[in-house]
């Protein structure tokens, strides 16, 4: 049986990159992964690079430049003629970067030392992996550590079946062959405002059935406003409160019978994207007698450091509590290899950012101003517009603003939450600036280069104490102790 100081499970962001973080601090590392591509090829990187992160923002990049070109070239004085969309193109190009990202997780691995090992993992009662590959041979490996990182799989919702051809989950709404006239989507999360953009923008109409009665619950309320009003004036039909309750196909279309606060409603669409979140990949993970502790809501139970109740081994990703995102699953990966390695190390789970990749971008990383109110935190508001930015009017991206939400005694930025062109990547600067305990009036010091969108952020802090300079009537203020 070979032996390992780390056997990793699953090679998706979380598992590969606490590979190749275990193998660079100098423990013999293997990973085990099952994904196979269309060609029946090992293709690492999990979710993310397959059928997640990478492919979605491939899609989107394509479909936001139709729309530019098709109504944004001309206001600019470039008439590039009629924009038309080769789908089977845009694909091709989605599946090239998606293959060229996979084949450079193996050249890393390579290029580390990380043996990868072909094949589905199952931890044994005496902790060693069972492998078996794609052919049903198996091999067994020991390690002083396991690493467990399976992630996740989209939830089914028994009311709509997925058949792969008219009713799909997320990784077949990203392999559409053509642009479906009429789409519907299930779950207004992010998963399906995103797929459900890429469609619309593409020229389907596009309906949205969400069950809650609010939409963007884990944004702040006032972003998640203004997000609903631009995604209904962008042509997306979002239908709140509206639950599924069955789906028939019949002569190509999918007929889908809801409920909301109007009574029974029927829908008839030509495709329909089931986007109602997802769920830990358990299934296969253990072999009977090896008594892995699950939570309440059947992820693997973890500490802070992600030890499970299993001595030596680790559960790190979608597959553990906490917010499913491919850099929370990275950086527990890093805090595992790190412990194993016998460093210290932690990850702030406070501030963690998220992002929704749809036009406007809507970024947020800390506490909503909704948690600070019921928690009684006192705080003070500042909120900046980008149609008062020099370089958003230039680029012709007004719309949104960002909102910097601070403590009202400490002065200590709490939360800081952004709709708005760019925003994924202007996030950053916050998570810096509160990961080192900035303050707003810290951040109203420090100088940004102009014009840029970043001036923004700048603003949004010196609105907190009413001192933003590119406002015509007094910044809001608001203080709630
Ligand atoms: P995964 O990426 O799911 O990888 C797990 C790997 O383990 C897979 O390859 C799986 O086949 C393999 N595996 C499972 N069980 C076994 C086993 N027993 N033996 C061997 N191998 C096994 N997150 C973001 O942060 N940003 C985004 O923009 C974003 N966009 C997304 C868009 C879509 C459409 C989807 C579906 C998800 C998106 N996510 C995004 C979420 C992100 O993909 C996940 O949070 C991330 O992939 C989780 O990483 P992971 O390593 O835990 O698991
Ligand atoms: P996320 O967890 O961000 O992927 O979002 C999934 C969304 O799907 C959530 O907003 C859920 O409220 C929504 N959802 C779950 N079940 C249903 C259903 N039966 N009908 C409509 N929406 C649903």
């Amino acid at each position: 049986m070979e032996k390992f100081d780390v056997i990793v499970i699953g090679a998706g962001p979380a598992g590969y990159v606490a590979a190749i973080r275990c193998a660079q601090l100098g423990l013999k590392t293997a990973c085990v992964d099952k994904w196979l591509d269309a060609e029946g090829r090992p293709s690492l990187g999990g979710t993310c690079l397959n059928a997640g992160c990478i492919p979605s923002k491939a899609l989107l990049e394509s479909s936001e430049l139709y729309v530019r070109l098709r109504d944004e070239f001309p206001e600019h004085g470039i008439q590039p003629g009629r924009a038309r969309i080769d789908i089977a193109a845009m694909m091709a190009r989605k599946d090239r970067v998606v293959r060229e990202l996979t084949q450079g997780i193996a050249q890393l691995f390579q290029a580390n030392g990380v043996v990868s090992v072909q094949g589905h993992g199952c931890l044994q009662p005496d902790r060693s992996v069972r492998v078996t590959d794609d052919t049903g041979k198996t091999a067994a490996y020991r390690a002083e550590h396991v690493i467990l990182a399976p992630g996740s799989r989209p939830t089914q919702l028994a009311a709509a079946p997925v058949d792969g051809d008219r009713i799909v989950d997320s990784t077949g709404a990203l392999a559409f062959e053509a642009v479906p006239g009429r789409l519907g989507v299930i779950g207004a999360g992010i998963i399906g405002l995103e797929l459900g953009s890429v469609w619309q923008r593409l020229g389907s109409e596009v309906v949205l059935l969400e069950a809650q009665q609010d939409f963007l619950t884990m944004a702040d309320r006032q972003v998640a406003r203004e997000a609903l009003k631009t995604f209904t004036r962008q042509g997306l039909e979002i239908r709140l409160g509206a639950r599924v309750l069955s789906c028939r196909v019949r002569r190509n279309k999918v007929e889908v019978r809801f409920q909301d606060g109007d009574g029974e409603q029927s829908l008839k669409v030509d495709r329909l994207i089931v986007a109602v979140g997802r769920l830990p990949n358990i299934d296969g993970l253990c072999a009977p007698g090896t008594e892995l502790a699950l939570d309440e809501w059947g992820y693997v139970h973890v500490d802070e450091q992600c030890r499970t109740s299993l001595p030596g081994v680790y559960a790190i990703g979608d597959v553990v509590r906490g917010p499913m995102l491919a850099h929370k699953g990275s950086q527990e990966g890093v805090m595992v290899a790190e412990l194993i390695a016998g460093r210290h190390a932690t990850v702030d789970y406070d501030l963690i950012p998220s992002v929704i990749y749809t036009q406007p971008e809507i970024a947020w990383v800390g506490r909503h101003e909704q948690a600070l109110q019921a928690d009684g935190i006192p705080h003070a508001s500042g909120v900046f517009p980008f149609a008062a930015n020099g370089r958003a009017r230039a680029a012709g991206e007004t719309g949104g603003f960002i909102k910097v939400l601070s403590h009202a005694r400490t002065d200590r930025v709490l939360g800081v939450h952004m709709i708005g062109a760019h925003c994924s990547e202007l996030i950053a600067q916050a998570v810096v600036a509160m990961s080192f305990g900035a303050s707003s009036e810290d951040l109203g010091m420090t100088v940004f280069a102009h014009p840029t969108l970043s001036e923004a952020f700048h603003e949004a802090a010196l609105a907190v104490h009413g001192e933003a300079i590119h406002m015509a009537r007094k910044a809001v203020r608001r203080r709630a102790e």
